[in-house]
C-alpha cells in the first residue's frame, strides 16, 4: 500500500499501532468472540472499558479527584450550548474571548442562553497577528465563567498561557490540543475536546468538570446534554458510540506506553518547530502569526503567490501528502500535525515544500 501523510485537521491520523490492534481485535475483542461494535454498552466487558478509560486519562492528565470525567454526544459544537444551558441563568453574564472561527462560534451559541459578551483578544501590527496576554484581557467583574480556545485549528493560533484569574470558572475548548501536551488541569473549572484530533475518531466528546458544577436543577435542558444525568448514568444515559471510545482508549494507552504527554510534547514541538523553520527561512511561504502564538498542532502558511495555491495542493497530493487546503472560510494551507503525524510525515512535507519552491520560484 502507498501509505499517505495525512494532514487533514479531523478525522485526522490515527498511530499506526493503534490501528493495527483495533484491526487485530476487530471481530474477537478481548477474547469475547465477538467485537466492541456489537456488544452491549451495559454489557461487563464494556463497563470495564469504561472505567479503564477514565483511569486511563485521569493517569495521563493528572486529572485531581475534584473533577469527574463524562463521554458525551454532539462533538464540541454540543459543548458551546451544554456549558451555557448547564452553567448559568438566563440574566448570567459570560465572558467569551473571541480568538478565532471556533470561539467566536462558541460565543455565537451562547447568546442564545445567556447574556455574553464577547472580548476580541487578536490584533495585527506591522502586518503580523498577535493575541493579548490574558491580564489585558477586559474580563467582566460579575461574570460567571470565562471561556476560551487555546488552539484555533483554522487560524493556527495558540494560547498557552495558564489562566491565572482569581474566583473565576475557566472553560477551554480543548478540542484540537488537548492530550497534545502537559496542562494543569486545576487552572480550569471545566475542559472539553471532541475526539477526532488527538484522541481518537470523532462521535464522543470528553469533558472534564470540577464536581462542584454539576448540579444544574433546570429541567429544559434535555436529558442528554444534562452533567447531572450524564453522571449519575456513567455517561451511559443512551447508547455511546462503542468503537469511538474504545479508540481514545487504546489511545491513551499508546500514549503512556511512548512515555506520556512529556514525550508527545517534545515531539510536537520538534514537528513544528521543522516547519515554521522551513516557513520563515523562505519568502515563498508566509506565516504571520506571532512567534508566541504559533499552533504546534496546526501550522497554516500562504504562498506569497496565491494564484500557486492549487497547484501547491496538486503537486503535494501526487508526493502523497494529503489534506494540505486550509478551510474554506480562511484559504491557504494547514498542515495539521497532531498526535499521530510521525516527525518523517513533518520531513517530507518540508522536502516537498523546498522543490516546490525552487521549481516556481521564478514566479513569485
Ligand atoms: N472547537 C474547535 C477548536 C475545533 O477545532 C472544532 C472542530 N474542528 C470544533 C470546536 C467543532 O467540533 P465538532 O465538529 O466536534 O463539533
Amino acid at each position: 500500500m502507498n501509505k499517505i501523510y495525512n494532514f487533514s485537521s479531523g478525522p485526522s491520523m490515527l498511530p499506526i499501532e493503534v490501528m493495527i490492534q483495533a484491526k487485530k481485535e476487530f471481530y474477537n475483542w478481548n477474547n469475547i468472540g465477538s467485537s466492541v461494535l456489537e456488544i452491549s454498552h451495559r454489557s461487563k466487558e464494556f463497563l470495564k472499558l469504561i472505567k479503564n478509560s477514565k483511569k486511563n486519562l485521569r493517569n495521563l492528565l493528572n486529572i485531581p479527584k475534584n473533577y469527574e470525567i463524562l463521554f458525551c454526544h454532539g462533538g464540541a459544537r454540543g459543548q458551546f450550548s451544554s456549558i451555557p444551558m448547564n452553567l448559568t441563568k438566563k440574566k448570567d453574564i459570560v465572558d467569551y474571548i473571541y480568538s478565532g472561527h471556533w470561539s467566536y462560534q462558541a460565543a455565537k451559541e451562547s447568546k442564545k442562553y445567556c447574556n455574553t459578551n464577547i472580548i476580541n483578544v487578536s490584533y495585527v501590527k506591522n502586518k503580523k497577528k498577535f493575541i493579548l496576554p490574558m491580564k489585558k484581557w477586559k474580563i467582566n467583574n460579575q461574570s460567571k465563567y470565562i471561556h476560551y480556545c487555546p488552539n484555533e485549528t483554522i487560524e493556527g493560533i495558540s494560547i498557552d498561557e495558564e489562566p491565572n484569574f482569581k474566583n473565576k470558572n475557566i472553560i477551554g475548548d480543548f478540542s484540537s490540543t488537548l492530550l497534545s501536551r502537559k496542562i494543569n488541569i486545576k487552572k480550569y473549572s471545566l475542559i472539553y475536546a471532541s475526539a477526532q484530533k488527538n484522541i481518537g475518531t470523532s462521535g464522543i466528546t470528553i469533558i472534564i468538570i470540577k464536581k462542584k458544577l454539576i448540579k444544574s436543577k433546570n429541567k429544559y435542558i434535555p436529558s442528554i446534554l444534562n452533567y447531572k444525568i450524564m453522571l449519575e448514568n456513567n455517561s451511559i444515559y443512551n447508547t455511546p458510540t462503542n468503537f469511538s471510545w474504545y479508540l481514545s482508549n487504546l489511545v491513551f494507552i499508546w500514549l503512556k506506553k511512548i512515555g506520556g504527554l512529556k514525550e508527545i510534547e517534545k515531539r510536537n514541538i520538534e514537528k513544528s518547530k521543522l516547519l515554521y523553520k522551513k516557513i520563515d527561512n523562505s519568502d515563498f511561504y508566509i506565516n504571520n502569526i506571532t512567534k508566541k502564538n504559533r499552533s504546534c498542532m496546526n501550522v497554516i502558511f500562504q504562498l506569497k503567490n496565491s494564484k500557486l495555491n492549487n497547484l501547491f495542493l496538486k503537486e503535494s497530493n501526487l508526493n502523497n501528502l494529503y489534506a494540505l487546503n486550509n478551510h474554506k472560510l480562511f484559504g491557504g494551507m494547514r498542515a495539521s500535525i497532531y498526535n499521530a503525524m510521525p516527525i518523517d510525515g513533518v520531513k517530507s512535507l518540508v522536502k516537498f515544500m523546498s522543490y516546490f519552491e525552487k521549481k516556481y520560484k521564478h514566479e513569485n
